[in-house]
């Protein structure tokens, strides 16, 4: 008898485990959704383009921007730029706008 018990014991495991990967899979989606939903809910970015600006709105005057190097230096860099801070759009100030506003 005790080897009939050891086989249902050991069924008993497989059927353990099949059931707690069934629900660390089912775990893993929710913690998936949930931080989904937590991402669109924190979103707090603008569009700001239009008037090239050195600052964001929220204080920070830190950019993410795509830049080309020539010569280990910055040759040119788009001028769609988003806040390193709050992920906010805006347009880089370039000296053409410099000019702008002197005259
Ligand atoms: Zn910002």
């Amino acid at each position: 008898m005790k080897w009939v018990n050891r086989i249902a014991g050991s069924l008993l495991g497989l059927i353990g485990i099949g059931i707690m990967r069934n629900f660390f899979g089912k775990y893993q989606v929710l913690v998936f959704d949930k931080e989904d939903l937590g991402e669109e809910n924190d979103f707090s970015a603008l569009d700001l383009r239009g008037t090239p600006t050195h600052a964001c709105v929220c204080g920070s005057n830190v950019w993410y921007i795509k830049a080309v190097f020539d010569n280990y230096e910055i040759a040119t860099y788009f001028l769609d730029m988003q806040c390193a801070e709050c992920g906010s759009i805006a347009t880089a100030p370039t000296p053409v706008d410099r000019e702008g506003m002197e005259n």
